[in-house]
């Protein structure tokens, strides 16, 4: 038996919708729920929750894809550098599909462009080792939980001596994209699934200042149907109270305090800066910058290319999809235009992007 078997048994699920359908029973209001996690995102599309759920549960999806909420200006700029003669790119594989204002990475890599995958920014590292005559640039794109690991990467880096190395840095954190989505009278969220990996290594404790200042629901929720449906469980009953705190679903690897060596190493290299969401736009204290004793590791202080002026695709409603705005069906493009093989906006091009889990599992 997998280990995640307990978590998709069907009776368990049926037990935790009857809990839900209980906890909503006489209640005459709408219990809006946001998740913020790209694997949330997939787990309601893929197990089909919301068609689970009572009419008075809606759930509707956030900026959680770390590729889908970077700007189109990053693309761009790393656009740019790959241009560059004598420029390594070096990335996880989504971002390469990801389009820009007028080219993506995986354009220019059919015109010559040197861009190579790679699995851990490590391997960026090992990269510039070998190929001392080039510069290698890692994409840093991702939230809290990739973000150590490529301090690792720059301090592994300084240690060896390498200076051929450096990150285009797009990091962003969580909870600040919450607050500023829960001011927006069109959303009206009344409680949000917090995201677990995330949630992992900032802990829950990060989220009191957002509860107690917007008086919102919390709940740290698993990746499994059953830790979605008791986290909807859970959320459901703060609302129907009329109470407003965090709460752990997801005790099994969510500490209060979170992961402290993981955060050390992180605000070692990296410290808080406002950042550009797709979609969303600056949000103050929202993103990780290199620190100023790390700015030779910064690829866009030390190499100088000429981006263009950021345009979106006009008919892509990416912006309002990471805002839980409206769904991607709304989309013209979707379907008909814009397919994961093919994709015109950031959402349809990672797996965790709304408009591609509602590709893949949506009616
Ligand atoms: S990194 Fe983990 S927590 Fe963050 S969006 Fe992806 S799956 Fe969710
Ligand atoms: S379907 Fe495609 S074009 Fe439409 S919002 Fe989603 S990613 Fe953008």
């Amino acid at each position: 038996m997998k280990l995640t078997t307990p978590f998709r048994d069907p009776e368990l699920a049926r037990g935790q919708i009857d809990a839900i359908e209980k906890v909503v029973a006489g209640y005459d209001g709408t219990i809006t729920l946001m998740e913020v996690c790209g694997t949330h995102t997939m787990a309601i599309y893929q197990h089909g929750i919301r068609n689970l759920l009572p009419p008075q549960i809606r759930l509707i999806s956030g900026p959680g894809c770390p590729v889908c909420v970077t700007p189109v200006g990053y693309v761009d700029h790393a656009v740019a550098l790959a241009r560059r003669p004598g420029t390594i790119i070096t990335t996880f594989g989504d971002m390469i599909r990801v389009p820009g204002s007028s080219s993506s990475l995986i354009h220019e890599q059919a015109t010559g462009a040197a861009i190579r995958i790679v699995y851990s920014p490590l391997d960026a590292v090992a990269i510039a080792e070998k190929n001392p005559e080039k510069e290698i640039v890692f994409l840093g794109v991702g939230f809290e939980t990739t973000t150590p690991t490529i301090a690792g990467a720059v301090l592994t880096a300084q240690r060896r001596g390498v200076k051929n190395f450096s990150v285009l840095t797009s990091h962003k954190t969580m909870p600040a994209p919450m607050a500023a989505l829960i001011g927006d009278p069109e959303l009206q969220v009344d409680g949000y699934i917090c995201p677990a990996h995330v949630s992992a290594i900032i802990g829950a404790d990060a989220y009191r200042p957002l509860v107690e200042q917007y008086n919102v629901a919390a709940v740290i929720t698993g990746f499994e149907p059953l830790d979605v449906l008791q986290g909807i469980a859970m959320l459901a009953s703060q609302v129907v109270n009329g109470e407003a705190k965090v709460e752990t679903q997801y005790r099994r690897v969510v500490k209060p305090e979170g992961n402290l060596k993981a955060r050390d190493i992180l605000y070692q290299v990296f410290r808080p800066c406002s950042a550009r969401w797709r979609g969303i736009g600056d949000i103050p204290d929202s993103g990780l910058e290199l620190r100023p004793e790390y700015s030779t590791y910064n690829a866009a202080e030390k190499l100088n290319v000429e981006i263009e002026e950021p345009r979106e695709h006009p008919g892509c409603l990416c912006g309002d999809i990471l805002k839980g705005k409206i769904r991607p069906t709304d989309c013209k493009l979707f379907r008909t235009v814009c397919t994961p093989e093919d994709p015109v906006g950031a959402c349809m091009v990672s797996s965790e992007g709304t408009c591609a889990a509602e590709y893949k599992y949506g009616s």
